[in-house]
């Protein structure tokens, strides 16, 4: 290599160009892309020079070369069509250790100019030491086809992110490995589709999920609700920790639509109970977010509705603290919301209800569980949880605590998934209702005068409800 290639940072800097023509202007031309202060000595210019005087561009100096006019400049370039004059500039020049160009003549030149492939910030300089800028324009046209237009928006976006993309990676090799991923994705693609903001909101996902996979040593679990199945209703974090989670572990109650929003090459695990019979004991659960964990793996536990509200939430973030790993909890909307939404009845209401109390529906036979005589009261709302099962029970004991038999009850079945169903019964005859509309679970019950605002709702028109009318009646006739 007789040339070392390298970009001189001209911006402002003072430039001497000797000559007045139009291989001048052409050299002229490039200096001042670059941001350079020219200053042009010569006795007479061309037209071309002349106009970028008058427009005030350059500094045109009318008188011939001599060695002082390099006085305090950074560059040179010889241009005049005069091989003595040009012998000079070049003599004058190395004597003072300023950089020369003598256009076309490399023996005489201390640096020459490539041919330029531009695609600013990307800059291709082509050299070929002097020997053919013929072959130099040829290779130019290649590289020329090769790279896209918009290349420079690519480069402009890494410019952006540099530092903080710096100090998101604790080795090099890391963030080499990121930026390779980033200039073969989307990101990269929408700069070079000219969409600045798209490439820029990219950029910041990769980034996240990067740092977000980074504590590699150190795994996590995330507590996440799930919703009560509509995907709709996830909450964005809980959405954001699936797209980063490595591991999924969910339950029966999750929806495929829910678990559809991890991250496609996430492992998923099934650790559901079937009522009754468990096909994962809580231990096992427990255990295994451990021990992925402890890996370095980032667990999502992804579980139905709300962890916390009968979700055995409180038990697996115990697991997890006695064995030091790292856990959040984002919080999901329970079971009893969305029913509530999606049914169309208000869990409170200024007339029927002032308080709404949400029950598990796994009584025990000694009734010593719950607080039945408060349940059975007026002006309020009890919301079973895990009840289908045991709903014969359920009405009985209301009965029995002074609920009349009036009292409206509605099932809700599957809530905000696509089969959900809505059974509206009262207190005498829901366990009937029920039992004609072969109800399984997931399934709530929701207990209080409140049931019948749903009616008053469906009246109302609009067409969502007309649609649970509708689908009310059909489970009815069921
Ligand atoms: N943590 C969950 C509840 C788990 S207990 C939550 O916050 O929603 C399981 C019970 O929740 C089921 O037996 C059923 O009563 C209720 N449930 C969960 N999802 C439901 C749904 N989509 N529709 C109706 N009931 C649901």
């Amino acid at each position: 290599m007789d040339y070392l290639p390298i970009f001189i940072d001209l911006r402002s800097r003072p430039t001497l160009v000797v000559g007045g023509g139009a291989v001048a202007a052409r050299k002229i031309e490039l200096l001042l892309g670059a941001g350079a202060a020219v200053r042009v000595v010569a006795p007479q210019i061309g037209a071309q020079v002349r106009a970028l005087a008058a427009a005030g561009r350059i500094e045109h100096v009318a008188r011939s070369f001599e060695p002082a006019s390099l006085d305090g400049v950074a560059l040179v370039v010889a241009a005049t069509n005069r091989e003595a004059v040009n012998a000079a500039v070049a003599a004058a020049a190395r004597a003072r250790n300023v950089p020369v160009n003598v256009v076309d003549d490399a023996r005489l030149s201390t640096f020459i100019v490539p041919a330029i492939v531009d695609r600013s910030p990307v800059v291709v300089a082509i050299g070929t030491s002097g020997t053919s800028p013929t072959l130099a324009r040829w290779v130019r046209a290649r590289i020329e086809a090769l790279l896209p237009a918009r290349l420079g928006r690519v480069a402009e976006l890494a410019g952006r992110w540099r530092r903080r993309v710096a100090r998101a990676f604790a080795t090099g090799a890391a963030r080499r490995r990121f930026w390779e991923g980033v200039l073969d994705g989307r990101a990269a693609a929408y700069a070079l589709d000219g969409r600045d903001d798209l490439a820029d909101f990219e950029l910041r996902r990769a980034l996240k999920r990067e740092q977000a996979l980074a504590p590699r040593a150190t795994g996590s679990v995330a507590l996440v609700g799930a919703g009560p199945g509509d995907p709709d209703l996830l909450t964005l974090r809980a959405a954001r920790e699936l797209e980063l989670a490595d591991v999924v572990l969910y339950d029966r109650l999750v929806s495929l639509e829910v678990l559809a929003r991890a991250r496609r090459d996430a492992e998923r695990i099934f650790v559901g109970k079937e009522s009754g019979l468990h096909h994962v004991a809580q231990e096992d659960t427990n255990a295994l977010m451990v021990r992925l964990a402890r890996e370095g793996r980032r667990v999502v536990r992804l579980k139905g509705g709300d962890p916390f509200v009968f979700g055995r939430g409180g038990e697996e973030l115990e697991a997890l603290a006695r064995h030091g790993i790292a856990y959040s909890i984002v919080p999901g909307i329970t079971a009893a919301l969305g029913a509530a939404a999606a049914a169309g009845i208000p869990l409170t209401h200024r007339e029927h209800a002032h308080a709404v109390t949400f029950v598990t529906g796994h009584v025990r036979e000694d009734e010593a569980d719950l607080d039945w005589a408060a349940l059975a009261r007026e002006q309020q709302t009890a919301v079973f949880y895990m009840g289908v099962a045991n709903l014969g029970a359920i009405v009985a004991r209301l009965a029995a605590h002074g609920a009349p038999p009036s009292r409206p009850i509605a099932i809700i079945e599957k809530a905000t998934h696509p089969e959900q169903r809505v059974i509206v019964a009262t207190l005498s005859t829901i366990v009937d209702s029920a039992a004609a509309a072969r109800v399984t679970s997931p399934a709530l019950l929701v207990v209080g005068d409140v049931v019948s605002v749903r009616a008053r709702l469906a009246r109302g028109g609009g067409a969502r409800h007309a649609q649970i009318r509708a689908k009310t009646t059909e489970a009815r006739s069921a």
